[in-house]
C-alpha cells in the first residue's frame, strides 16, 4: 500500500511522459519563482511509470502536424528533448516525411510554418529531384511516385522506456513523490465546480491548488468524471460543421521491429539516419511481385538498437467502446490481456493512416489523432 497523503496542493494523475514532465517543469518553476518546490506535487499512477501510450511509443520526434498550432508548440517540445539527450535518451538524427502529390500542398505549408519559426529544415519537391536528394543519402533508394520531401534537420527519436526513467529521476531530483498503484477513481467538486480532491483505491487526496489530469488514453473515463459530454462538433477546414461526432475513438497503430543488423540501415556516408515516414500512392509490390496493394499506404521505419523499427496504417477499432477497458501493449506482445480470460474481442477494421484519410475525404479524421495499441477485455459483449 502506498502511503498516501492526506492532501497535497498539485495532483498529477498519470506517469507517463504528460504528467511526468508537467510534475518536473512545475516543480521547478515553483522553486524558480520561490513559490514552493517539489514536495508540492504527488503524481499518481494506477501501475507504474511509462504502463501506458509513453511506454509502448515508437518515439519519433517532428515537427509535421497539419494544425498550424502544432509547429511553434513542437519546437518548443524539441526544444526540451535537445536540452538533455542523455537523460532523455534522445536521438537527434532528424525526420523525414516523403509523400505522393496529393499531400504536395500540406507539406508546403508545414514546410512555411517551420521557416517562419525558424525550425531547421530542407523542402524538395518534384519526382526526379526528390529520387536524386534521396539517393545522396540511400544510394539503393527506390521509392515511386514520391514527389515531395521534407527533411526536418532537428528532431528524431528517443527511446520510450529510457525517456519515462529520465524524467523519473529529474522529478525525483526535484523532490517530487511518485506513487505507483494508485488509481484514481473519482473526483470531489466545490461549489464553484472545481475539484477539491480526488478519490483513489487507496484514500482521500484534497488537492490545495490544482489537478493536472494526464492518464493518456484513459482520458475518456476523465473526461465522463468531469461531466463533459460524449459527442462534439467539429468545425471541417471548408467551414461545414460535422455535428455529434463521438469525442473518442480509438485506432490501433501496427508496428514491430525487424531484426537486422541497425548499420545496415545507414547513410551512404555511414552515418545515423533520419526518421523516414513515406506514404505513397504508386502500387506496392513484394520483392516478389506480387501486389500488396494499389492504395494509398503509408510507412514509417527508424533504427533501433538491435533492428529496424517500423509502423505501417492504423486500424480503426469500431464500435461503441463506452465502458472498455483499455490495455496498452506491444504489438508482439503474446501473453494477452489482463484481465478476464476469453473476453469477447472486437473487430479491427484496416484503415489509411489519419493523414492520409483526412484528405482522400477532404476532412479532418473522425477524432484526435491518438496511436494507442489496444487490447479490449471488455463488457461489450454484455451490452
Ligand atoms: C504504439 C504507439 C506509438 C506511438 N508513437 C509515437 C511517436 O513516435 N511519437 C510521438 O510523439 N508519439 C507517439 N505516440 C503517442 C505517444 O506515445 C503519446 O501521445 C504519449 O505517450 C502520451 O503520454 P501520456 O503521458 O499522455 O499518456 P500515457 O503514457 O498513456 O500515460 C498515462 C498514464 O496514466 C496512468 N493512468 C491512467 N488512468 C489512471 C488513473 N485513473 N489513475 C492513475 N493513473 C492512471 C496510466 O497507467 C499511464 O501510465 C505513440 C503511441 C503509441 C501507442
Amino acid at each position: 500500500m502506498a502511503d498516501l497523503p492526506s492532501s497535497r496542493p498539485y495532483v498529477v494523475v498519470g506517469a507517463g511522459i504528460h504528467g511526468l514532465s508537467t510534475a518536473y517543469h512545475l516543480a521547478k518553476e515553483l522553486r524558480d519563482r520561490g513559490l514552493g518546490s517539489g514536495r508540492d506535487i504527488v503524481v499518481l499512477e494506477k501501475s507504474e511509470p511509462g504502463a501506458g501510450a509513453s511506454g509502448i511509443a515508437c518515439g519519433v520526434v517532428r515537427n509535421n502536424y497539419y494544425q498550424p498550432a502544432m509547429s511553434e508548440l513542437m519546437q518548443a517540445c524539441v526544444e526540451v528533448w535537445e536540452s538533455d539527450p542523455a537523460a532523455y535518451a534522445y536521438n537527434p538524427v532528424g525526420y523525414m516525411a516523403l509523400g505522393p502529390a496529393v499531400q504536395e500542398s500540406d507539406l508546403v505549408e508545414v514546410y512555411e510554418r517551420q521557416e517562419r519559426i525558424g525550425y531547421s529544415s530542407t523542402l524538395v519537391t518534384g519526382e526526379a529531384e526528390v529520387d536524386r536528394y534521396m539517393k545522396e543519402l540511400f544510394p539503393d533508394w527506390r521509392a515511386q511516385g514520391v514527389t515531395v520531401c521534407l527533411h526536418e534537420h532537428q528532431g528524431g527519436f528517443a527511446f520510450n522506456r529510457e525517456s519515462v526513467l529520465g524524467l523519473v529521476g529529474k522529478c525525483r531530483s526535484e523532490d517530487v513523490e511518485i506513487l505507483t498503484g494508485v488509481e484514481v477513481t473519482g473526483l470531489e467538486f466545490g461549489p464553484d465546480d472545481a475539484v477539491t480532491a480526488v478519490e483513489t483505491n487507496q484514500g482521500r487526496i484534497a488537492v490545495g491548488e490544482q489537478l493536472v489530469i494526464a492518464p493518456g488514453p484513459w482520458a475518456q473515463r476523465f473526461w465522463e468524471l468531469l461531466g463533459l459530454p460524449p459527442t462534439i462538433d467539429i468545425r471541417t477546414p471548408s467551414g461545414e460543421v460535422v455535428r455529434d461526432r463521438p469525442m473518442w475513438t480509438y485506432w490501433n497503430l501496427q508496428e514491430g521491429e525487424i531484426q537486422v543488423d541497425p548499420q545496415m540501415f545507414a547513410l551512404a556516408d555511414g552515418g545515423a539516419p533520419p526518421v523516414i515516414h513515406l506514404d505513397s500512392d504508386a502500387p506496392l509490390h513484394t520483392d516478389e511481385g506480387k501486389p500488396v496493394t494499389d492504395e494509398l499506404w503509408g510507412i514509417y521505419f527508424k533504427r533501433d538498437r538491435r533492428g529496424v523499427q517500423g509502423g505501417a496504417s492504423p486500424l480503426v477499432v469500431d464500435g461503441d467502446l463506452h465502458g472498455a477497458r483499455l490495455e496498452p501493449r506491444l504489438q508482439n506482445d503474446r501473453r494477452g490481456a489482463r484481465g478476464r480470460e476469453g473476453a469477447r474481442r472486437r473487430a479491427l477494421e484496416p484503415a489509411l493512416s489519419l493523414p492520409l484519410r483526412a484528405l482522400l475525404h477532404g476532412r479532418p479524421a473522425p477524432s484526435l489523432p491518438f496511436p494507442v495499441s489496444v487490447e479490449l477485455a471488455n463488457t461489450l459483449g454484455r451490452r
